[in-house]
């Protein structure tokens, strides 16, 4: 792990009395720590239009109701999805955009009715911030697959129940139901954290689900955010790993995060040599890639699970199914009971985030090597400084 000194920052009162907003409600109260039951403003990094470069701005609160918390931001991960997001790659995006759904912090105020978190409490915010609560998924404790009303409220580029958008985590706070919020383990630093709360889960839930443990060969396609958290999480389980990673440059991180194995996809001798080895491949590739050749190496009723989500669809060959009777499937972050699972398991067996600290004003060169895959290998904001 690396980082791992937790900085505690106190609440910039003059980052939060800043009135440069794009938003036109010139009667917004004015945030003030004291006034968490008022709506206020939110100091944050924000792209203003789609593809636009993060800048510093401010976004409106809402005021603390009976069920939610007021979360002081102290990191929040740059995920793959945030730049997808802004690009509108996956649909049009509502702007101002404030990205950030990998989120950790401390609880500095509560509502009247809250009851499972107290001020002081390390918390972490994931993807999305409220369900329909109703629907059978939502019952089932999966919300992440929640169908009733418009689904899960996304942390940002969503709407709430009121229809106001939602804001993310590259913010100085943030306002949430407290059921949406975690418990980071004291074992955890916040840093490293907070990338568990996207990239942890994303690679956690499939492994869970198909049986990633010993006696079992996962493969992880690509070594980014998601990557090489799969690496460090598929190894705990006790599951044997391989990288397939588009070149060997990262070879040696790949062995040091835990892989057995580690190959590189631009040689097409690892196709050969790999054929029919695995169990499972967790494919977290940002760009579309022909999955024919990746099914090919699954033995049978191997799983292929999608996980990175391009912009263009997916192809495939039939035969690479049917051979083996091989799987595609895929899957989407994961619920809140198993991301707090996932939290202590991390914490258990001392896995964070390898991370690159990085202050607010460099997020846009985040975003620019990120696309490069010049990632290693999770940039995080230290929200101090924005
Ligand atoms: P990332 O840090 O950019 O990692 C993606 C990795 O894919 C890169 O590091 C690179 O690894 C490989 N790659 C990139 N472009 C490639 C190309 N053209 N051909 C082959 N390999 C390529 O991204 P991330 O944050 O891990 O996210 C990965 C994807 O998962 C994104 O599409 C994101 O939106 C999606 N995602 C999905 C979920 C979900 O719930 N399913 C959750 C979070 C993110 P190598 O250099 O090792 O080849
Ligand atoms: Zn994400
Ligand atoms: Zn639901």
């Amino acid at each position: 792990m690396t980082n791992t000194t937790v900085t505690e920052h106190t609440i910039d009162s003059a980052a939060i009395t800043d009135t440069d907003s794009t938003d036109t409600d010139s009667t917004a109260a004015v945030e003030t720590p004291e006034a968490p039951d008022r709506p206020g403003r939110i100091a944050v990094y924000a792209a203003q239009a789609p593809k636009a470069p993060l800048e510093r701005t401010t976004v409106p609160r809402r005021a603390l109701g009976p069920h939610d918390i007021l979360i002081d931001v102290r990191y929040a991960g740059i995920c793959h999805s945030d730049i997808h997001q802004v690009d509108e790659d996956w649909g049009p995006g509502i702007f101002p955009m404030v990205p950030g759904h990998e989120i950790a912090g401390v609880v500095t105020a509560v509502g009247s009715a809250v009851s499972l978190r107290s001020v002081g409490d390390r918390v972490g915010v994931g993807c999305f911030v409220d369900s329909c609560r109703e629907c059978d998924n939502c019952r089932a404790g999966l919300q992440q697959y929640c169908t009733g009303g418009t689904g899960i409220v996304l942390t940002y580029n969503g709407r709430g129940r009121d229809g106001s958008p939602t804001y993310g985590g590259y913010a100085k706070q943030l306002v949430v139901d407290e059921q949406y919020a975690l418990r980071i383990p004291d074992a955890l630093p916040l840093d490293v954290a907070a990338p568990l709360l996207c990239a942890g889960i994303t690679v956690y839930s499939p492994l869970s689900h198909w049986g990633a443990g010993p006696g079992r060969k996962v493969a992880v396609v690509g070594l980014g955010g998601l990557g090489h958290l799969g690496v460090r999480i598929a190894r705990a389980k006790g599951a044997e790993v391989t990288v397939l990673s588009q070149s060997l440059r990262k070879r040696e991180d790949g062995l040091r995060l835990g892989a057995h194995d580690y190959r590189a996809t631009s040689d097409p001798a690892t196709f050969a040599e790999l054929a029919g080895r695995f169990d499972i491949v967790l494919n977290t590739v940002s760009a579309d890639l022909d999955l024919s050749a990746y099914l090919g190496l699954l033995r049978t009723d191997g799983t292929l699970v999608q996980l990175g989500a391009p912009a263009k669809p997916v192809s495939l060959g039939a035969h690479s199914l049917l051979i083996g009777r091989r799987s595609l499937s895929g899957s989407m972050i994961g619920s809140l009971a198993e991301t707090q699972e996932m939290l202590d398991f991390c914490a258990e067996h001392g896995i964070g985030a390898e991370i690159e600290l990085i202050p607010a004003e460099g997020i846009n060169e985040a975003y620019r090597r990120v696309l490069a895959s010049d990632v290693h290998y999770r940039f995080v904001i230290d929200t101090a400084t924005i």
